[in-house]
């Protein structure tokens, strides 16, 4: 895979492509192959919603059973898991937030420019800086071995994902994060062995320089965990008024298959977040794909609405609304994460000018979102009882129109 999927039309291919090869996926999903041929690398798509969860987990069952790629619609679910349990626990990201002011340490820096004592964690440093992905056993052993043998901050690990990943996402990147240091299943760290990397990484794509480091790895056992509270369990739409403008941003950049679809606006703002990608020195790759994953959408949603779309940045929403003599706009509720945390400020300076910010959920997210309230399994159990009976994903008859 050379390029990942940056508009809705080329993440609809590359999903299309993949169905011949999501039969396999249970049973391959594990290696580390060149290209990562077996798996969907739709990870960016998702992310941005180019694509939804459901249309990805739907696409398979024209070819094969409900069975058959039961893992691949597991997987899918997990992110949605992920931000359900974060949308409810707030504080969580609020932690990792505030672990930023902590400067990265010298050893910190030579880990992350792929410059330490084992061969394999290097090359993962600099494929994921070069290209803006890594595999998720990548990932797992990376993080593992950032917390576990170098010995290094959980949270300056995610920040350096953050800094890089395309799919960046703040639900399962800290949840991801913590998990493998032992946070999120008290109790259960995950350990990069030497065996599990040579069973899972072919011989001549190798290198095993320093792989001795991995073969007693010692947990670092954190101390004092506190189990998050649900502090935020109900979360309602916003009404949709008659008239307004839309705001269109990163978190979901696919309001045509959204309760929006049918909404008339009189003017059409599409934003990014750049100022936060400059504030945690996102990468270059990384702020190249936001931007044209922003003006695939502004074309799709001005061909859409008809209505002559803007892009910004989300600083600008004021003066975009004061130019359209907006007295309500209407936007799709950002998940917890950087985006989210500066609602409150935006939503007060906008009413301020007699502006109402309006935030609608998608009703899948809506449905889904109180399931995740403890593990996975009983999230999964719930959706899939859903699954079997037709109730998801929601048909259009049923949305709030
Ligand atoms: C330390 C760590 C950090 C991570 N950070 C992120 C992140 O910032 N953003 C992100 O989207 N994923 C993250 N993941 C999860 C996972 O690694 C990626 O979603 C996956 O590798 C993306 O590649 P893919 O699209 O080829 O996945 P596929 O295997 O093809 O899976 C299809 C889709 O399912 C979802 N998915 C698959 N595995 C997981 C998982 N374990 N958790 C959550 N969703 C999953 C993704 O949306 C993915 O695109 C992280 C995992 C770890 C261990």
């Amino acid at each position: 895979m050379s390029e990942f999927a940056k508009t809705r039309e080329t993440a609809l291919e590359a999903l299309q492509s993949f169905i011949p090869r999501s039969g396999k996926y249970s049973r391959d999903r594990n290696a580390v192959v060149e290209g990562n041929t077996n798996v969907s690398c739709l990870s960016p798509a998702i992310r941005h919603r180019l694509l939804t969860e459901w249309e990805v987990a739907e696409a398979p069952l024209a070819k094969y059973a409900v069975s058959t790629v039961d893992k691949f619609t597991q997987e899918i679910y997990w992110r949605s898991y992920w931000k359900g349990w974060l949308s409810m626990r707030p504080e969580v990201w609020d932690d990792y937030e505030a672990s930023f002011e902590n400067p990265f340490s010298e050893k910190a820096e030579s880990v992350m420019a792929g410059v330490g004592p084992i061969a394999v964690m290097n090359s993962f440093a600099e494929e994921l800086t070069r290209t803006g992905y890594l595999h998720n056993h990548a990932r797992m052993w990376f993080a593992g071995y950032w917390i576990h043998i170098a010995r290094l901050p959980w949270a300056q690990g995610a920040r350096f994902f953050e800094r890089n990943l395309l799919d960046f996402d703040p639900a399962s990147n800290t949840l991801s994060w913590r998990w493998v240091a032992g946070l999120q299943t008290p109790g259960k760290t995950y350990l990069p062995r030497r065996s599990n990397i040579e069973k899972y990484i072919a011989p001549h794509l190798l290198d095993p320089t320093g792989l001795e480091l991995l073969e007693n790895p010692v947990a670092l056992v954190p101390e004092n965990i506190t189990k998050p509270e649900i502090t935020r369990a109900d979360l309602m739409s916003d009404h949709i008024p008659e008239s307004g403008g839309l705001w269109i941003h990163e978190e979901d950049l696919n309001p045509e298959s959204s309760p929006l679809a049918r909404f008339k606006p009189s003017a059409i703002l599409v934003s990014g977040n750049g100022d936060r990608l400059s504030k945690i020195g996102a990468s270059e790759i990384r702020r190249r794909w936001t931007d044209s994953a922003i003006s695939d959408a502004a074309d799709r949603v001005e061909a859409h609405y008809a209505v002559k779309t803007e892009c910004a940045m989300t600083a600008d929403l004021l003066a975009w609304a004061r130019a359209n003599q907006l007295s309500d706009i209407v936007a799709l509720r950002p998940e917890i994460g950087p985006l989210h945390d500066e609602l409150r400020a935006l939503k007060e300076t906008l009413a301020e000018e007699n502006i109402t910010l309006h935030l609608i959920i998608r009703p899948e997210d809506q449905m889904l979102r109180p399931f995740a309230k403890s593990g996975f399994f009983p999230f999964w159990k719930k959706l899939q009882t859903r699954l079997k009976k037709g109730e998801f994903p929601l048909k259009n008859d049923v949305l709030p129109f």
